[in-house]
């Protein structure tokens, strides 16, 4: 097998050689950090430490303007038109809430429709599930299609004159299946539907451009795209963000305020930032981009894709064990093997205990794999530092599984 990016690749990550022997195969839930980005992170603390947007002295308005690079920098990477359409935020989990708790209370109304697909991770249902609750709201779910997709016509099959909003994962967290969100979108615009995509699991994979797929929203977490913890994306469209209320108030989103007076906010993307942001994890994230943007996406997008099929080559053959979906389709950094009488967490266990570390169970979906059927997956999930040694080794692995302590029978004792 060919793969494109080299071994080298590796010797950027101080973590695989600090965890060495250990083939690290669960990215999807945290990709290791490049010496690049730990770079950042000390520099920005060590050279540039000081609070954003308040200081009338250098060092701040130097630490400003590394803050508002970063967000020039993760613009030009996801594709947006303007730099106040990035809105630094926690995590995945935090930009939903975010726009939920903004434009989803703005919108919605009892008796009025909010569409989720059957494939959410949790942080892009329960969201939109509360606020149906409390708005009393329907909460209408598109059905997965037997590949594991969002198809556009059961999609469009949804969607009616109630409908207000919409929320879709780009990429399946638990299949690593690609949903078609660009005509997903456009069907949704038709019927003057907004959408919020999920793009945790695209953007460590392949350059996403958020002008081309026309999103209102789009959201995803720095530390699966080899960036810190703790600082994560949201993007909207200016015309739409700027029409929502503040999310969280307090420093640094007003103009000035009375005890009584109605307060003035600031323009976006402050208005949406209240209080301190995390200055060096935005700083650090803006360098991961630059290192993907310097291995080049295309060499990214085959590496991957090369990963994906050696595996589904290399599990072929053994007995018993079924990819889930049909990730080879259109192979995006996930392959989820499912095992005949055998629970998921006893292959975990076992590949564990021969120093392989990947996620096994329901992957904070569980509707979705409710819905397939199945108690979990075990789920192999790739950076851009593994290596077809580590697939080999897996599969060895793979083929030595027994029968362990866990019970099929008992689904509902499961790490969700
Ligand atoms: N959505 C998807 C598709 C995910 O894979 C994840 C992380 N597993 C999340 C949302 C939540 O991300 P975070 O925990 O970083 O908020």
């Amino acid at each position: 097998e060919h793969f494109v990016l080299s071994e080298t690749v590796r010797e950027d990550f101080p973590f695989l050689r600090a965890a060495e022997p250990l083939v690290y195969l669960d990215n999807a839930a945290t990709t290791q950090k490049p010496q690049a980005v730990l770079d950042a992170l000390i520099d920005y603390y060590t050279r540039s430490n000081s609070n954003v947007g308040r200081g009338y002295y250098r060092l701040s308005m130097e630490s400003t303007e590394r803050y508002e690079h970063a967000r020039a920098v993760v613009q030009r990477a996801i594709g947006a038109r303007h730099p106040e359409e990035v809105i630094f935020t926690r995590s995945t989990t935090d930009a939903t809430n975010l726009v939920v708790d903004t434009l989803g209370r703005q919108l919605v109304r009892a008796g009025d429709e909010v569409v989720v697909t059957g494939m959410e991770h949790n942080s892009n249902l329960l969201p939109w599930r509360r606020l149906c609750e409390e708005t009393g709201a329907r909460l209408v779910v598109v059905p997965i299609s037997p590949q594991g997709r969002v198809d556009t016509a059961a999609f469009a099959a949804v969607l009616g004159p109630r409908t207000r909003l919409a929320a879709v994962a780009h990429v399946s967290n638990v299949l690593g299946t690609v949903n078609p969100v660009q005509e997903l979108i456009a069907e949704a615009h038709r019927h003057g539907v907004i959408v919020m995509v999920d793009g945790a699991q695209a953007v460590p994979h392949r350059p996403v451009n958020v002008a081309e797929l026309e999103a209102d929203f789009y959201c995803f977490s720095g530390h699966k795209v080899y960036g810190p913890m703790g600082i994560g994306v949201l993007y909207g469209r200016r015309d739409l963000l700027s029409e929502l209320p503040p999310y969280q108030v307090g420093g640094g989103t007003v103009k000035g305020v009375t005890f009584t007076e109605p307060v003035e906010y600031v323009p976006l993307p402050n208005r949406l930032e209240a209080g301190t942001p995390h200055v060096a994890g935005a700083v650090a994230l803006a360098a991961a981009f630059e290192y993907l943007e310097g291995l080049g996406w295309e060499a990214v997008r085959q590496h991957d894709d090369t990963l994906v099929r050696t595996t589904l080559d290399a599990v072929a053959d053994l007995e018993g064990v079924h990819v889930v979906g049909d990730p080879g389709s259109d192979p995006c950094g996930i392959v989820s093997l499912s095992f005949e009488g055998l629970h998921p967490y006893d292959v975990g266990g076992h590949l564990d205990r021969h120093g392989i570390a990947v996620r096994c169970g329901v992957h904070c979906a569980s509707t979705f794999l409710d819905d397939l059927g199945l108690v979990g997956t075990v789920r192999i999930s790739f950076g851009v530092y593994n290596t077809p040694a580590e697939i080999e080794r897996l599969r060895e692995v793979l083929s030595t599984v027994e029968p362990g302590f866990w019970s099929l029978e008992q689904p509902t004792t499961r790490f969700l």
